[in-house]
């Protein structure tokens, strides 16, 4: 169905307003980052090293005004913001959170909320895209195939591994980087059920290395710990880390609520605010913004790189992701584009 010209200048009225009105308004800008380390591979770009860390957070202290994210949340939704607000979340659960993330937060006395993957707490595994890793890419010798019929995945994964620097924003190096892409994008969609079975069916094969320290979750004592840290607040990132849009709603809601109980029974008070895995367009949509009311919660947060103001909808608020290797010049210039825009 192609749209008339009424309708079309209609849109384009109401983008233009409501871009004028944004521009007006009280803005702020919510981080998004998920690890502070250093790491030998980084096919994402999740690790923020510690240096950086440090220095952005000086950055953020002295050129804007730092928020708790509940703090920022409510000021949004009331249009009352401080000039250049920022809110420093991250997503996943990863030890380092605890470990390196949370003494660096201390340090420059900064509040930060911890969007946790319920399902992997006690577990003494990888999240799934770092075993997915872990086996396409690492291995010396790799498999000259990977037959997956879970997902429908048939993938010639000859080759060496790629260089230690590449990442998944670089061209394909070779067959590997094509089968970690394939398998990753199928996975995404994926039930628990049939994401576990391609796991284990990757994990088995003695030529892949085994868990690595480096990639953990926040075991029970560690997210125990991260709790009752000063200024750190948790927040809810579904049980399994699932593209929620890409399931249905039942398990969209059952997903978000296990995530909800096991933090609210760590927490001890309720838990409001939830991070959509990915939190990319084909990962959130209205029927995930229903599942999110329906449990209860009052804020939920994409990965939409814009800055947050009162006209967004509270389940659907965005986020900027921090990329590892940004230098410091790169992480300021893209929040004053979005304090700008
Ligand atoms: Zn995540």
């Amino acid at each position: 169905m192609t749209l008339g010209v009424a309708d079309r200048l209609a849109r384009a009225i109401d983008w233009r307003w409501t871009r004028w009105r944004r521009r007006r308004s009280p803005r702020g800008v919510v981080l998004c980052y998920h690890r502070i380390a250093s790491l030998a591979t980084d096919p994402q770009r999740l690790a923020v090293t510690p240096a950086d860390f440090a220095a952005q957070l000086a950055w953020l202290s002295a050129h804007t005004t730092p928020l708790a994210l509940e703090e920022f949340s409510a000021r949004r939704a009331a249009g009352t913001l401080p000039p250049r607000a920022t809110a420093i979340t991250f997503d996943d659960g990863y030890a380092d959170n605890l470990h390196a993330a949370a003494p660096a937060l201390a340090a420059a006395a900064l509040p930060a909320t911890i969007f946790v993957t319920s399902g992997m707490t006690g577990v003494r595994e990888e999240f799934w895209w770092d075993a997915v890793e872990r086996a396409v890419l690492l291995p010396v010798v790799g498999r000259a195939r990977w037959t997956l019929p879970a997902i429908g995945i048939d993938v010639d994964a000859s080759g060496p591994p790629p260089a230690a620097a590449w990442c998944a924003f670089d061209p394909n190096a070779s067959a590997r980087t094509v089968a970690y892409r394939a398998i990753l994008g199928a996975l995404r969609g994926a039930s628990p059920d049939a994401r576990d079975r391609v796991l284990r069916q990757l994990l088995d094969d003695p030529a892949v290395p085994s868990v690595r320290a480096s990639h953990l979750p926040l075991d029970r004592d560690e997210l125990r710990a991260l709790a009752h840290t000063p200024r750190i607040t948790l927040g809810a990132h579904t049980r399994t880390h699932p593209a929620l849009a890409q399931r249905p709603y039942e398990e969209q809601r059952a997903e978000i609520a296990h995530a909800r109980d096991a933090l609210t029974a760590i927490v001890g008070r309720p838990i409001v605010h939830a991070a959509y895995p990915f939190g990319t367009a084909d990962a959130v949509d209205r029927a995930t913004e229903r599942a999110a009311a329906a449990e209860g919660f009052e804020a939920g947060w994409t990965t939409d790189a814009r800055a947050a103001w009162r006209g967004d909808r509270p389940l659907h608020l965005p986020r900027l992701v921090v990329t590892g290797g940004w230098d410091l010049a790169t992480f300021t210039a893209r929040i004053e584009a979005l304090f700008d825009a």
